[in-house]
């Protein structure tokens, strides 16, 4: 099996450390044929864009690079974060619509839009961090919420299911199963990523191998991922960047 494509990086525009020419240039020295720019949405506390408009800045200049970089296809994307109960991402779809690649995922800080967020969901998955009963309960809130956004928008990837906050990877695999969603492998965090695995193959959902880099030198760094799934049996055709 190989993996031809890392679609989930950050650059300086969110909480990464390079330019998105970096980004490109580390992942065509790996002999990556695609790699993605996927910086956090706005709402996400310290770590997220500027404003909604920075994809578009971003675009702009991921498109100027290609014709200094010509052998290998450069996205632009956003890993935007849930932001409510109802699955909300804090990107607006006008700005979705001219993606070419759409992460949605779950983090624990970020701003919420307004009050009833703020009690009813943002708190509560904070406090579910330290209460294992809160935790169970958060658990069935938030993979609702991560079925809502994939119900109401054109994710490719989820990603991290349960790293951060607590999801129920059956559920989620299940809705994604039949879907373009693909769950991710996130070879840049320490987590059960055996669950999402034997998840996706019990429910025939797909998966994403990604590195997640936030420095350049980490773009494309997805050995661990490829061991994992080639372990596992996981087959290379319901994986979205892997060609036997
Ligand atoms: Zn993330
Ligand atoms: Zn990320």
């Amino acid at each position: 099996m190989i993996l031809f494509a890392d679609y989930h990086t950050h650059t300086k525009y969110s909480d990464g450390r390079g330019t998105p020419a970096q980004n490109i240039e580390a992942a065509a020295g790996r002999g990556l044929a695609e790699v993605a720019i996927t910086d956090h949405g706005p709402k996400s506390i310290g770590i997220g864009v500027a404003g909604p408009e920075t994809f578009i800045t971003i675009k702009e200049e991921v498109a100027a690079l290609a014709l200094r970089l010509p052998n290998i296809k450069a996205l632009v994307g956003a890993e935007a974060a849930v932001i409510g109960s109802d699955g909300r991402l804090d990107l607006p779809m006008e700005i979705i619509d001219q993606l070419d690649l759409l992460i949605a995922g779950l983090h624990p800080y970020y701003m919420p839009e307004n009050l009833e967020d703020a009690l009813l969901y943002t708190l509560p998955n904070l406090a579910a961090r330290f209460n294992r009963s809160a935790r169970e309960k958060m658990r069935n809130a938030n993979t609702k919420a991560l079925i809502e956004t994939i119900n109401n928008y054109p994710v490719d990837i989820i990603s991290h299911p349960d790293l951060m906050l607590p999801v129920d990877t059956n559920e989620l695999a299940r809705a994604c199963a039949g879907k373009e969603t693909a769950l991710e492998v996130n070879t840049g965090h320490h987590y059960n990523k055996e669950e999402i695995v034997r998840s996706a193959a019990r429910w025939g959902a797909k998966l994403a191998i990604n590195s997640d880099a936030h420095y350049p030198e980490n773009v494309g760094e997805l050995a661990s991922g490829l061991a994992l799934v080639e372990r596992l049996r996981f087959p290379a055709e319901m994986i979205i960047n892997a060609v036997n």
